[in-house]
Protein backbone atom coordinates (compact mmCIF):
# COMPACT_ATOMS: atom_id res chain seq x y z
CA UNK A 1 0.00 0.00 0.00
CA UNK A 2 1.43 3.56 -0.35
CA UNK A 3 -0.41 6.30 1.53
CA UNK A 4 -2.29 9.10 0.46
CA UNK A 5 -0.35 12.02 1.40
CA UNK A 6 -2.52 14.61 3.62
CA UNK A 7 -0.98 18.15 2.32
CA UNK A 8 -1.41 20.40 5.29
CA UNK A 9 -0.34 23.24 3.12
CA UNK A 10 -3.13 23.11 0.58
CA UNK A 11 -6.04 22.58 3.51
CA UNK A 12 -4.20 25.20 5.28
CA UNK A 13 -5.02 27.20 1.82
CA UNK A 14 -8.50 26.33 1.46
CA UNK A 15 -9.13 27.01 4.84
CA UNK A 16 -8.01 30.59 4.76
CA UNK A 17 -9.38 31.07 1.78
CA UNK A 18 -12.69 31.02 3.66
CA UNK A 19 -11.73 32.77 6.59
CA UNK A 20 -10.45 35.72 4.50
CA UNK A 21 -14.36 35.85 2.93
CA UNK A 22 -15.61 35.45 6.49
CA UNK A 23 -13.64 38.22 7.99
CA UNK A 24 -14.36 40.78 5.10
CA UNK A 25 -18.08 40.00 6.05
CA UNK A 26 -17.05 40.81 9.63
CA UNK A 27 -15.27 43.27 8.50
CA UNK A 28 -18.19 44.98 6.55
CA UNK A 29 -20.41 44.50 9.61
CA UNK A 30 -18.11 46.83 12.03
CA UNK A 31 -15.93 44.05 13.94
CA UNK A 32 -12.09 43.24 12.47
CA UNK A 33 -10.63 40.28 14.69
CA UNK A 34 -7.66 41.53 16.65
CA UNK A 35 -4.35 39.18 17.38
CA UNK A 36 -2.20 41.15 19.87
CA UNK A 37 1.09 38.51 19.54
CA UNK A 38 3.63 39.67 22.60
CA UNK A 39 7.38 38.57 22.20
CA UNK A 40 9.72 38.81 24.65
CA UNK A 41 13.45 38.58 24.07
CA UNK A 42 15.44 37.89 21.11
CA UNK A 43 15.17 34.73 20.33
CA UNK A 44 15.32 33.82 16.87
CA UNK A 45 12.78 30.92 16.43
CA UNK A 46 10.28 32.48 18.56
CA UNK A 47 10.94 35.77 16.33
CA UNK A 48 10.53 33.81 12.97
CA UNK A 49 6.99 32.03 14.54
CA UNK A 50 5.67 35.42 15.24
CA UNK A 51 6.39 36.72 12.10
CA UNK A 52 4.59 34.03 10.64
CA UNK A 53 1.34 34.60 12.45
CA UNK A 54 1.54 38.27 11.75
CA UNK A 55 2.03 37.49 8.13
CA UNK A 56 -1.07 34.84 8.31
CA UNK A 57 -3.33 36.79 9.97
CA UNK A 58 -3.17 39.90 8.11
CA UNK A 59 -3.44 37.72 4.78
CA UNK A 60 -6.97 36.62 5.91
CA UNK A 61 -7.37 40.14 6.64
CA UNK A 62 -7.60 39.93 11.16
CA UNK A 63 -5.84 43.14 11.81
CA UNK A 64 -2.78 41.79 14.40
CA UNK A 65 -0.03 43.58 16.12
CA UNK A 66 3.64 42.45 17.71
CA UNK A 67 4.47 43.96 20.97
CA UNK A 68 7.98 43.73 21.33
CA UNK A 69 9.31 43.71 24.58
CA UNK A 70 12.82 43.66 25.70
CA UNK A 71 14.52 40.13 26.72
CA UNK A 72 15.23 42.13 30.58
CA UNK A 73 11.38 42.39 31.24
CA UNK A 74 10.58 41.74 34.49
CA UNK A 75 7.32 39.04 35.11
CA UNK A 76 5.51 41.98 37.10
CA UNK A 77 5.76 44.52 33.91
CA UNK A 78 5.11 41.55 31.76
CA UNK A 79 1.61 40.98 33.79
CA UNK A 80 0.62 44.68 33.61
CA UNK A 81 0.98 44.69 29.85
CA UNK A 82 -1.59 41.64 29.84
CA UNK A 83 -3.62 42.93 31.88
CA UNK A 84 -3.95 46.08 29.98
CA UNK A 85 -4.48 43.83 26.80
CA UNK A 86 -7.12 41.93 28.98
CA UNK A 87 -8.91 45.84 29.48
CA UNK A 88 -8.83 46.66 25.71
CA UNK A 89 -12.13 45.55 24.13
CA UNK A 90 -10.53 46.01 20.95
CA UNK A 91 -7.90 42.98 21.38
CA UNK A 92 -10.12 40.49 20.88
CA UNK A 93 -6.79 37.49 20.97
CA UNK A 94 -4.18 37.56 23.04
CA UNK A 95 -0.92 35.25 22.64
CA UNK A 96 2.25 35.05 24.36
CA UNK A 97 4.79 33.46 22.49
CA UNK A 98 7.05 30.18 24.55
CA UNK A 99 9.22 30.23 25.69
CA UNK A 100 9.85 32.74 27.57
CA UNK A 101 13.13 34.01 29.46
CA UNK A 102 13.72 31.85 32.63
CA UNK A 103 13.02 34.80 35.42
CA UNK A 104 9.39 34.58 34.03
CA UNK A 105 6.80 31.88 35.32
CA UNK A 106 5.22 30.67 32.09
CA UNK A 107 1.84 29.52 34.12
CA UNK A 108 1.64 32.41 35.89
CA UNK A 109 1.54 34.34 32.42
CA UNK A 110 -0.61 31.84 30.71
CA UNK A 111 -3.13 31.79 33.61
CA UNK A 112 -2.92 35.57 33.72
CA UNK A 113 -4.78 35.91 30.46
CA UNK A 114 -8.39 36.21 30.16
CA UNK A 115 -9.92 33.00 28.90
CA UNK A 116 -11.72 34.57 26.88
CA UNK A 117 -9.09 35.86 24.93
CA UNK A 118 -6.50 32.46 25.26
CA UNK A 119 -6.42 32.40 21.43
CA UNK A 120 -3.69 29.71 22.12
CA UNK A 121 -6.28 27.46 24.38
CA UNK A 122 -3.09 27.00 27.30
CA UNK A 123 -4.97 28.44 29.95
CA UNK A 124 -6.38 25.95 32.43
CA UNK A 125 -10.09 27.12 32.32
CA UNK A 126 -10.28 26.53 28.50
CA UNK A 127 -8.18 23.33 29.01
CA UNK A 128 -11.02 22.35 31.31
CA UNK A 129 -13.88 23.47 29.24
CA UNK A 130 -11.85 21.08 26.21
CA UNK A 131 -12.02 18.10 28.19
CA UNK A 132 -15.60 18.30 29.53
CA UNK A 133 -16.47 18.94 25.54
CA UNK A 134 -17.29 22.52 26.02
CA UNK A 135 -17.06 25.34 23.52
CA UNK A 136 -13.58 26.49 24.02
CA UNK A 137 -10.66 27.50 21.95
CA UNK A 138 -8.68 24.28 21.45
CA UNK A 139 -5.10 24.46 21.56
CA UNK A 140 -4.11 25.09 17.80
CA UNK A 141 -1.80 22.21 16.30
CA UNK A 142 -3.98 19.21 18.13
CA UNK A 143 -6.84 20.89 16.60
CA UNK A 144 -4.87 20.82 13.10
CA UNK A 145 -4.25 17.47 13.84
CA UNK A 146 -8.43 16.69 13.75
CA UNK A 147 -9.10 18.73 11.26
CA UNK A 148 -6.58 17.41 9.29
CA UNK A 149 -8.30 13.99 9.98
CA UNK A 150 -12.00 15.27 9.65
CA UNK A 151 -10.60 16.90 5.71
CA UNK A 152 -10.19 13.38 4.44
CA UNK A 153 -13.16 11.96 6.42
CA UNK A 154 -11.38 9.50 8.54
CA UNK A 155 -13.37 7.73 10.64
CA UNK A 156 -11.93 8.16 14.26
CA UNK A 157 -14.89 6.93 16.53
CA UNK A 158 -14.18 3.71 17.98
CA UNK A 159 -10.46 3.71 16.20
CA UNK A 160 -7.50 2.80 18.14
CA UNK A 161 -5.73 5.79 18.60
CA UNK A 162 -2.04 5.49 19.83
CA UNK A 163 -0.32 8.64 20.36
CA UNK A 164 3.64 8.88 21.36
CA UNK A 165 4.44 11.84 23.24
CA UNK A 166 2.28 13.52 26.15
CA UNK A 167 3.54 17.01 26.24
CA UNK A 168 1.36 19.68 27.88
CA UNK A 169 0.90 21.43 24.31
CA UNK A 170 0.80 18.58 21.64
CA UNK A 171 0.39 15.02 22.77
CA UNK A 172 -1.91 15.01 25.77
CA UNK A 173 -4.87 17.45 24.36
CA UNK A 174 -4.53 15.95 20.66
CA UNK A 175 -5.60 12.44 22.70
CA UNK A 176 -8.59 14.08 24.56
CA UNK A 177 -9.51 16.04 21.29
CA UNK A 178 -9.36 12.26 19.72
CA UNK A 179 -11.24 10.77 23.21
CA UNK A 180 -14.17 13.35 22.54
CA UNK A 181 -14.20 11.76 19.15
CA UNK A 182 -15.28 8.60 20.93
CA UNK A 183 -11.76 7.20 19.70
CA UNK A 184 -10.02 4.19 22.34
CA UNK A 185 -6.75 6.32 23.09
CA UNK A 186 -3.37 5.04 24.48
CA UNK A 187 -0.61 7.58 25.42
CA UNK A 188 3.52 6.35 25.02
CA UNK A 189 6.05 8.20 26.20
CA UNK A 190 9.56 7.87 27.65
CA UNK A 191 8.71 5.02 30.33
CA UNK A 192 6.50 3.30 27.82
CA UNK A 193 7.97 -0.41 27.64
CA UNK A 194 8.01 -1.68 24.02
CA UNK A 195 6.72 1.21 22.12
CA UNK A 196 6.76 -0.19 18.68
CA UNK A 197 3.72 -3.15 19.83
CA UNK A 198 1.86 -0.46 21.02
CA UNK A 199 2.46 1.79 18.11
CA UNK A 200 1.90 -1.45 15.80
CA UNK A 201 -2.04 -1.47 17.15
CA UNK A 202 -3.00 1.67 16.42
CA UNK A 203 -5.69 2.22 13.63
CA UNK A 204 -4.34 6.21 14.06
CA UNK A 205 -1.02 7.06 14.94
CA UNK A 206 -0.37 10.39 16.01
CA UNK A 207 3.81 11.13 16.61
CA UNK A 208 4.70 13.63 18.47
CA UNK A 209 8.01 13.13 20.33
CA UNK A 210 11.13 16.06 18.65
CA UNK A 211 13.28 12.99 17.58
CA UNK A 212 13.74 12.43 13.56
CA UNK A 213 12.72 9.27 12.24
CA UNK A 214 11.85 8.11 15.55
CA UNK A 215 8.85 5.85 14.13
CA UNK A 216 9.25 3.36 10.91
CA UNK A 217 7.68 1.51 8.45
CA UNK A 218 8.08 -1.60 10.87
CA UNK A 219 6.32 0.26 13.88
CA UNK A 220 3.08 1.18 11.90
CA UNK A 221 0.12 -1.61 11.03
CA UNK A 222 -0.53 -2.14 7.39
CA UNK A 223 -3.42 0.85 6.77
CA UNK A 224 -2.73 2.47 9.70
CA UNK A 225 -3.24 6.75 9.29
CA UNK A 226 -0.41 8.80 10.38
CA UNK A 227 -0.31 12.13 11.37
CA UNK A 228 3.20 13.48 11.92
CA UNK A 229 3.91 16.22 14.10
CA UNK A 230 7.58 16.16 14.66
CA UNK A 231 9.63 19.04 13.57
CA UNK A 232 13.46 18.61 13.44
CA UNK A 233 16.35 20.50 11.82
CA UNK A 234 18.86 17.40 10.89
CA UNK A 235 22.50 18.00 10.22
CA UNK A 236 21.49 19.09 6.48
CA UNK A 237 20.10 21.95 7.55
CA UNK A 238 16.34 20.62 6.11
CA UNK A 239 13.48 19.88 8.23
CA UNK A 240 12.33 16.62 9.15
CA UNK A 241 9.58 14.74 11.37
CA UNK A 242 9.73 12.51 13.86
CA UNK A 243 8.38 9.77 10.93
CA UNK A 244 10.79 7.78 8.21
CA UNK A 245 8.10 9.20 5.82
CA UNK A 246 9.70 6.86 3.12
CA UNK A 247 9.39 3.31 5.07
CA UNK A 248 5.90 4.33 6.67
CA UNK A 249 4.42 5.54 3.43
CA UNK A 250 4.63 2.31 2.48
CA UNK A 251 2.37 0.72 5.20
CA UNK A 252 0.05 3.79 5.57
CA UNK A 253 -3.34 4.46 4.09
CA UNK A 254 -2.77 8.24 4.59
CA UNK A 255 0.45 10.14 6.36
CA UNK A 256 1.15 13.75 6.97
CA UNK A 257 4.71 14.97 5.33
CA UNK A 258 6.89 17.52 7.18
CA UNK A 259 6.94 19.90 6.18
CA UNK A 260 4.01 21.14 4.63
CA UNK A 261 1.92 18.84 7.21
CA UNK A 262 0.90 19.87 10.58
CA UNK A 263 2.77 22.91 10.79
CA UNK A 264 0.68 25.06 8.25
CA UNK A 265 -2.21 23.75 10.23
CA UNK A 266 -1.25 25.37 13.52
CA UNK A 267 -1.45 28.42 12.40
CA UNK A 268 -4.50 28.81 10.76
CA UNK A 269 -6.08 27.21 13.66
CA UNK A 270 -4.96 30.35 16.08
CA UNK A 271 -6.54 32.50 12.95
CA UNK A 272 -9.80 30.60 13.31
CA UNK A 273 -9.74 31.18 17.13
CA UNK A 274 -8.89 34.35 17.10
CA UNK A 275 -12.22 34.80 14.44
CA UNK A 276 -13.53 33.01 17.18
CA UNK A 277 -12.61 35.43 19.95
CA UNK A 278 -13.75 38.69 18.39
CA UNK A 279 -17.42 36.73 18.00
CA UNK A 280 -17.34 35.49 21.76
CA UNK A 281 -16.80 32.35 23.09
CA UNK A 282 -20.14 30.65 24.24
CA UNK A 283 -18.94 30.28 28.25
CA UNK A 284 -17.41 33.32 28.81
P1 LIG B 1 8.11 17.82 24.23
O1 LIG B 1 7.45 18.75 25.16
O2 LIG B 1 9.60 17.71 24.22
O3 LIG B 1 7.49 16.38 24.47
C1 LIG B 1 8.03 15.26 23.85
C2 LIG B 1 7.29 14.02 24.29
O4 LIG B 1 7.90 12.91 23.67
C3 LIG B 1 7.33 13.79 25.82
O5 LIG B 1 6.07 13.41 26.27
C4 LIG B 1 8.35 12.66 25.97
O6 LIG B 1 8.06 11.75 27.01
C5 LIG B 1 8.22 11.93 24.64
N1 LIG B 1 9.48 11.28 24.34
C6 LIG B 1 10.71 11.84 24.24
N2 LIG B 1 11.63 10.89 23.96
C7 LIG B 1 10.97 9.72 23.90
C8 LIG B 1 11.37 8.39 23.67
N3 LIG B 1 12.63 8.06 23.44
N4 LIG B 1 10.42 7.43 23.69
C9 LIG B 1 9.13 7.75 23.92
N5 LIG B 1 8.68 8.99 24.14
C10 LIG B 1 9.60 9.97 24.13
O7 LIG B 1 7.73 18.14 22.72
P2 LIG B 1 6.40 18.79 22.09
O8 LIG B 1 6.35 20.23 22.40
O9 LIG B 1 5.23 17.92 22.38
O10 LIG B 1 6.75 18.66 20.54
C11 LIG B 1 6.95 17.41 19.93
C12 LIG B 1 7.40 17.63 18.50
O11 LIG B 1 6.37 18.32 17.80
C13 LIG B 1 8.63 18.51 18.34
O12 LIG B 1 9.38 18.05 17.22
C14 LIG B 1 8.09 19.87 18.07
O13 LIG B 1 8.99 20.68 17.31
C15 LIG B 1 6.89 19.51 17.23
N6 LIG B 1 5.82 20.51 17.24
C16 LIG B 1 5.30 20.83 16.05
C17 LIG B 1 4.27 21.74 15.98
C18 LIG B 1 3.69 22.05 14.66
O14 LIG B 1 2.97 23.03 14.53
N7 LIG B 1 3.94 21.22 13.64
C19 LIG B 1 3.77 22.34 17.14
C20 LIG B 1 4.32 21.97 18.37
C21 LIG B 1 5.35 21.04 18.40
P3 LIG B 1 8.10 12.15 28.58
O15 LIG B 1 6.85 12.94 28.82
O16 LIG B 1 8.09 10.84 29.27
O17 LIG B 1 9.35 12.94 28.77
Amino acid sequence: MTAEVINGKDLAKELREKMTKEVSEMTANGLTPHLTVVLVGEDPASKSYVSGKEKASKEVGISSEIIRLPETTSEEDLLKQIDELNNNDGVHGILVQLPLPEHIDEDKVIEAILPSKDVDGFHPINIGYMMTGKDTFLPCTPYGVVTMLKSRNIEIEGKNVVVVGRSNIVGKPVGQLLLNENATVTYCHSRTKDISAVTRSADILVVAVGRAHFINGDDIKEGAVVIDVGVNRIEDGSLTGDVDFESAKEKASFITPVPQGVGPMTITMLLENTIKAAKGLKNA
